[in-house]
């Protein structure tokens, strides 16, 4: 008989904690899992999910202008949040049913409440005392808004999916990917759109000539970019509210949404009990294999840091499974890893930005294609696509994919896996396309750019 109640404690059931304890269980482990607000955490209920279907939605308005092109008479279209925020709730609920259920059919127990360590193998939870031969924490991210005068009048990405009705001006604050999503999520919706960002162009870990074209689009369909802007303060009057930026400019808007990154949620959590030690930037420390300071305690997911996305959270979770119940020490690849900011054109991108590999590499080759696609043909629609190869010269190995139009997450997830197997440029060339499609152009771009 052990002496612990559960080979494995895991806090937190978002990704990452629901992965790696469905994975414990079924590698045989005894396995519990707390969560004290929502199962599926913030990308189910307040993040990827329920954004896409709010970018699917505000996506209509341009699909409506441009059937006509195609011989649609659409009568002026009427948009109603509040059916949109109804569905979109149902949905989630589904999605939080469904993770139960995943959990109790690996044979799970799952604890609803706050779970609190009080040593290195004893958890709190509601007063009752539970004990684990190994801890794991993943209990995430919060969003956070730097104190500024009027900063409470602001709502963050946790209010954003809940209010009553779809604010006629929106000021979005940020240059991350929260703050493009929504300014066109916001835009697409109809609503007066401006963003607000401190530096000169936004998505600075992008690849400069993707992120430029991306503000033209943007600018193009109806979303005032304020670039090198502080806001100053947020004053209410009556239902309204005013952004006074650092320049004095003034913004009346209806809703000010704050998208200025998120910090760990570690708070409560009793790391000072027992001497697990966090960065500088209060992010969990751990090393390759996700194990912290206190051995037996591991933590995954975003509060940790590092790469904040949810394939990364389950890839995580995955290896502490393994190398806690399989014998497997495993770790995660920082390399390769594909992104989608689902903006609207959608940007996507895996390996290198040019300004990235300029610096590592010394010689490199770079394509890129820069077209209307067939479908805006007959529109007037003035959307251009923007496609890009960057190519290690030694090597001729591919090391960046990048892509600005629709579907850009769904291409350049398939370019991944090829970038991933370590394909050529040769391999790319000798690759037949599909043809008419917009991704056929990554397989015949023969005349190097730059
Ligand atoms: P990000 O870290 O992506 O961006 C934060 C933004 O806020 C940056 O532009 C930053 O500016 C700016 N900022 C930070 N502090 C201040 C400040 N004091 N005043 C003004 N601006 C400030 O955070 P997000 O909140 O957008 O998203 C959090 C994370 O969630 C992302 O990093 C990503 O990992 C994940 N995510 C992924 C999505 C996807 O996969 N599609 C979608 C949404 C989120 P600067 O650049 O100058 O530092």
């Amino acid at each position: 008989m052990s002496q612990f109640q559960y080979d494995l404690f895991v806090i937190g059931a978002g990704s990452g904690g629901v992965r790696a304890s469905r994975m414990a269980a079924q590698y045989g482990g005894r396995v519990a899992i707390a969560e004290d607000l929502y199962l599926g955490g913030t990308c189910v209920n307040v993040g990827c999910v329920p954004k896409k279907l709010l970018v699917y939605a505000s996506h209509f308005s341009e699909l409506f202008r441009d059937a006509g092109g195609f011989g649609w008479d659409v009568a002026t279209p009427l948009f109603d949040w509040p059916t949109l925020i109804a569905n979109k709730d149902k949905e989630i609920e589904r999605l939080n049913g469904v993770y139960q259920r995943l959990l109790e059919q690996a044979g799970v127990q799952l604890y609803s409440g706050r779970a609190t360590l009080l040593d290195a193998h004893t958890v709190e939870i509601d007063g009752e005392k539970i004990t684990a031969r190994n801890i794991l924490l993943a209990t995430g991210g919060w969003p956070w808004i730097p104190e500024i005068p009027g900063c409470e009048f602001a709502i963050s990405s946790n209010e954003v999916f809940h209010l009553p009705q779809l604010p006629h001006r929106v000021v979005v604050v940020g240059g991350g990917y929260i703050a493009v999503e929504f300014a066109g999520i916001f835009n697409g919706m109809g609503a007066e759109t401006d963003l607000v960002y401190r530096g000169d162009l936004f998505l600075r870990e992008f690849d400069r000539e993707m992120r430029l074209q991306l503000a033209d689009e943007m600018r193009e369909k109806g979303v005032t970019l304020r670039f090198n802007q502080n806001v100053a303060a947020i004053t209410k009057h009556g239902d309204e509210l005013n952004v006074e930026l650092d320049d004095g400019t003034q913004i009346e808007c209806d809703c000010v949404l704050y998208a200025t990154g998120r910090k760990p949620r570690v708070k409560e959590l009793g790391l000072d009990n027992i001497g697990v030690t966090c960065t500088d930037s209060g992010h969990i420390e751990v090393n390759d294999y996700f194990q912290t300071s206190v051995p037996n305690i591991y933590a995954i997911g975003d509060v940790i840091g590092g790469i904040e996305l949810t394939p990364m959270a389950l890839a995580q979770g995955m290896a502490v499974a393994k190398t806690l119940f399989r014998g497997e020490q495993s770790t995660v690849e920082h390399e390769h890893v594909p992104t989608a900011i689902f903006s609207q054109p959608t940007l996507a991108s895996v390996g290198y930005n040019e300004e990235d590999a300029r610096a590592l590499f010394p010689d490199i080759a770079v394509f890129v294609s820069k077209f209307k696609q067939l479908k805006y043909t007959l529109t007037d629609n003035t959307e251009k696509t923007l496609l890009k190869l960057i190519v290690d010269c030694a090597s001729d190995k591919v090391i960046g994919a990048h892509m600005l139009g629709q579907d850009a997450g769904e291409i350049i997830q398939g370019l991944a896996v090829a970038i991933k197997a370590g394909a050529t440029k040769a391999d790319f060339d000798s690759t037949l396309g599909i043809h008419p499609t917009v991704a056929e152009e990554f397989v015949t771009m023969r005349t190097q750019t730059r």
